[in-house]
């Protein structure tokens, strides 16, 4: 049986420790989850298989790190300042604010039914921020609402610095910030969450091939998380934003929620560079621009074999990392019928992605030679440097398997008194919950494989 809303799946992730209402002692905050002892290995799990499939298995990509607060006017020569927003609708009757095109009927409250509502108004959702000593309070920055344009605006330098040609991409992994109007549905929309993107520089002739080549690699990694392709579902934009050519969102099918965006993939043309670029009218820049007064670069690539000089289109991939979390989350929860009124939950994770590798238990805990043993079996789990592996001293050995697979591990470690005689001990597997009596020397090589 699956999870039946995101509801439940915020409720199973307090239990279990993946997320937490953010500042909860404090009554919270609307729009701000933690990350608990699972939920940070699970995402930096998720992290780390998106950045292998970006940089480290490719030639063409590199990665960055940003800062969070940059120069005001990176944002406002982006666009994100003047029109950054989203339409606020409120119902006079009750006063909840709700944004308009995420609204059940238009013409309604979403919480009480009235009609008699506000006309829509542009509701900004950058965050602003008083940076240095001398402003008293007043707003001179933002947090950023997206890392892509943090990404834009040090093009020249990587290119300066590493000698890419086109075509070539750079990655990021970072926070956001947006003032959603109504954050909601456990960490799908959230006011701070994080964002895995990757800009992709093209030839502007090459735009639609680089954006097909994409759309098929994305897929094919959420396919690769154990996602079923039948849970994926693409959507073409029919309205696209004043710079793109083209663009859709990879939805996936949310328990109680249906089909939504987890990611969305952008055919932003030469928007991104040419908006930052000094001197303009040197370009043939085909988006519409913003005149630029105050950049102090061109972002344009030199073609050093035909001698060309252009603005690269960009083809861009922008994966919400906690959208991902939620997603490979709902996939795997799986309560099983055993029989006999007997019932588990069992998180059917990718062994990549399980939070904890291995547990390793000893059969008793008053005998200190099992306890021994389990030590020295975990230790060499740690050394192989797959992840977390624990260790449970705490006796009962079938509350210890419900607890591992309900949290996603995919193999427990048995320690018993045969171990100390023959030096066996016994593996058991989460999904199958088959077990087998093997060397005890064997582990390391068997859950490496396992993992890998
Ligand atoms: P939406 O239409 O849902 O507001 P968006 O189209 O504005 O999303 P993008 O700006 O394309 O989203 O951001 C890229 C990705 O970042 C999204 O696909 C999503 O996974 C993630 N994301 C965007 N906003 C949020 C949010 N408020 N909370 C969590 N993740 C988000």
């Amino acid at each position: 049986m699956p999870l039946k809303s995101l509801e439940d799946l915020a409720s199973f992730c307090k239990r279990r420790g993946f997320a937490f209402q953010g500042s909860e002692i404090y009554g919270g905050l609307k729009g701000f989850w933690d990350l608990g002892p699972l939920g940070v290995e699970l995402m930096k799990n998720i992290r780390e298989t998106w950045w292998r499939s970006m940089v480290y298995e490719r030639d063409d990509i590199d990665g960055m790190e940003a800062a969070l607060i940059s120069n005001r006017k990176a944002w406002q020569y982006s666009g994100h300042e003047g029109g950054f927003s989203d339409p606020l609708v409120e119902c006079k009757k009750c006063h909840i604010r709700m944004r308009q095109d995420n609204m059940k009927d238009q013409t309604k409250c979403d919480a009480c039914n009235s009609t008699d509502l506000t006309a829509p108004r542009d509701f900004k959702l950058m965050m602003g921020l008083a940076v240095g000593a001398v402003t008293d309070g007043e707003i001179n920055a933002y947090l950023r609402p997206e890392t892509a344009t943090t990404t834009f605006i040090n093009f020249k330098n990587v290119l300066d610095s590493a000698s890419r040609k086109i075509p070539f991409g750079l990655v990021q992994i970072g926070k956001a910030f947006r003032n959603e109007i109504t954050p909601r549905n456990f960490v799908f929309r959230m006011r701070e969450f994080e964002q895995a993107e990757l800009q992709y520089f093209v030839h502007p002739s090459e735009g639609m091939k680089w954006y097909e080549y994409w759309k098929a690699e994305r897929r094919k990694w959420w396919v690769s998380l154990g996602i079923p392709a039948e849970k994926l579902r693409e959507q073409e934009h029919e309205q696209l934003s004043h710079y793109a050519k083209a663009a859709f969102d990879l939805q996936y099918e949310f328990a109680g929620l249906g089909f939504e965006e987890v990611e969305g993939l952008h055919h932003r043309q030469d928007y991104d560079l040419g908006s930052h670029t000094k001197n303009q009218k040197d370009f043939n820049i085909q988006a519409k621009v913003m005149e630029n007064k105050d950049s102090t670069a061109k972002l344009s690539y030199s073609d050093p074999q035909t001698g060309e000089t252009y603005i690269p289109f960009v083809i861009e991939m922008a994966m919400g990392t906690h959208r991902c979390m939620a997603a490979v989350l709902d996939n795997a929860y799986t309560e099983e019928d055993l029989g006999e009124g007997n019932s588990r939950v069992v998180l059917k994770l990718k062994p990549t992605l399980s939070p904890i590798k291995a547990a390793v238990i000893p059969l008793a805990r008053n005998v200190p030679e099992l306890l021994t043993l389990a030590e020295k079996i975990h230790g060499e789990l740690k050394a192989l440097g797959l992840g977390r592996t624990v260790i449970e001293n705490s006796g009962n050995i079938g509350k210890n398997y419900r607890r591992h697979d309900e949290i996603g591990t995919p193999v427990c470690v048995t320690v018993d008194h045969q171990s100390l005689e023959d030096g066996t001990v016994t593996i058991r597997h989460r999904d199958t919950m088959k077990q087998e009596r093997v060397k005890a020397d064997d582990i390391p090589d068997i859950v490496r494989k396992l993992i890998k």
